[in-house]
């Protein structure tokens, strides 16, 4: 890769109409397929700022919550291009089902993620506030970090530098890095961001470790940066802790009754999922954490929102929620309610908490996996290659190639 590979001046796609809604996120789809051959191949490692997005596609919000899915990006693409020209850009997309049914299988991890987390945020130190208020002095560091908090994004290599700056050379615990990034990111993911800092640390790929390097960073933010200090070395990460390996729920299948429809944030596209329409449609607005940044709730809300537009309805709250829903349960008469299978995360947690008082009302709670996840999340047992091996079988059973 070098400068003669940078992507051409491309106004149209070089700024992100950040819109929470499924056309907004397919016409950014539309622009960039040209591109994600060999042209993503050769540029999408340069972070060249918030001014120029042209090298990547920046859908991750829109396919974080299922305004757009993978499927989408893949048909796309692959409308587009052999499978030979985007090989690399298609790796990517499997890149994120890994990570879901890698944590999916392993939800301990989340657990004690969470856990940590919160014994290290009781006493965080002035070497975290420096760095996340972007004052440590290293100045790529610093820019990411006001770009994160202004933008709610960050392009992935500048998030691979940026986790590897914070672990190994300011040495703060990578849970509150984790955090940070979760409480920011438009398209915040407890699956890949948790596993992707994993990653960077050493714990993912048991002793695998990414060390920021200063020439990298220069040569592919296009000069942009010089940063000094940073570590020579990345010494892995250790945990005491196994994480066990929990087989997959079985599949359920969408009813064939009368139901409610429970959309979360999840998957606000679940509609699409569902053999008729429902009776009825609820909206649940979180979990909500109450540091989640601006852009960060104003996509996932408006993407929500948008969503229930069509049925008029607001969406409900967390707090108190499974009464809620009772009741509206009750309004409409149904005693089914069907909702998108909701990954390991805050969502799931919410729903697990509720399911037993809805059932103890006779109601039947039904979460709906999507084919795609289905068909991916088993092979996430260990490395990504793995499951890339997978790959042309994959696009062959989603009739993407013959
Ligand atoms: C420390 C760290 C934290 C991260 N946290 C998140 C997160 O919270 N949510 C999130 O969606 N991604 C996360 N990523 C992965 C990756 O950085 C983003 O998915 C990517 O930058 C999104 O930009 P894009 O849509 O332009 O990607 P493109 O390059 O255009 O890729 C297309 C799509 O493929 C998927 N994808 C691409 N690369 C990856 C990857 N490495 N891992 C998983 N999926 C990928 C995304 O859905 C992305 O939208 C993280 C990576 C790192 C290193």
């Amino acid at each position: 890769m070098n400068s003669r590979s940078l992507p051409a001046n491309d106004p149209d796609i070089q700024t992100v109409d950040w819109t929470p809604t499924r056309s907004a996120g397919l016409k950014r789809l539309e622009q960039f397929v040209g591109r994600s051959g060999q042209a993503y191949a050769d540029t999408r490692n340069f972070d060249l700022g918030p001014a120029d997005r042209s090298n990547t596609t920046a859908l991750s919000p829109w396919i974080r919550h299922r305004l757009i899915t993978e499927v989408d990006v893949l048909s796309a693409v692959l409308a587009r291009h052999n499978p030979v020209e985007c090989e690399i850009f298609v790796q990517e997309v499997f890149w994120r089902g890994y990570f879901k049914g890698w944590l999916e299988q392993r939800p301990s991890v989340w657990a004690s993620y969470l856990q940590d987390l919160d014994s290290a945020l009781q006493n965080p130190g002035s070497d975290y506030e420096d760095a996340i208020s972007g004052r440590t002095g290293i100045d790529c560091f610093d820019a990411w970090a006001a770009e994160l908090v202004e933008t709610g994004y960050l392009h992935n290599h500048a998030r691979m530098w940026f986790a590897s700056i914070w672990i190994f050379t300011l040495g703060l615990p990578w849970q509150l890095g984790a955090d940070f990034f979760l409480q920011h990111l438009m398209d915040a993911d407890p699956a890949s961001n948790t596993l992707s800092w994993r990653w960077v640390g050493g714990l993912h790929t048991k002793g695998k470790t990414y060390l920021a390097r200063a020439e990298n960073i220069a040569r592919y933010t296009n000069g942009r940066f010089h940063p000094k200090g940073l570590a020579a070395t990345a010494i892995p990460l250790t945990e005491s802790v196994a994480h066990p390996v929990c087989p997959i729920p079985p599949l359920a299948a969408p009813p064939d009754g009368p139901f409610l429809l429970l959309l979360t944030l999840e998957d606000v596209g679940g509609a699409a999922l569902m053999p008729h329409e429902p009776e009825a449609v609820v909206g649940l607005h979180g979990p909500v954490d109450s540091r989640s940044a601006r852009p960060q709730t104003d996509f996932a809300f408006g993407a929500l929102g948008h969503a229930l537009a069509k049925w008029r309805q607001d969406p409900i709250a967390v707090r108190d929620w499974a009464e809620t829903l009772l009741n509206k349960v009750e309004a409409t008469g149904v005693r089914r309610i069907v909702t998108p299978y909701a990954p390991i995360g805050p969502v799931r947690s919410a729903l697990d908490a509720a399911e037993p008082l809805l059932i103890r009302q006779g109601i039947e709670v039904i979460r709906v996996r999507r084919g795609y996840d289905s068909l991916v999340w088993p092979h996430a047992t260990r490395g990504f290659f793995g499951l890339k091996k997978q790959i042309p079988q994959f696009l062959k059973d989603l009739h993407l190639t013959e």
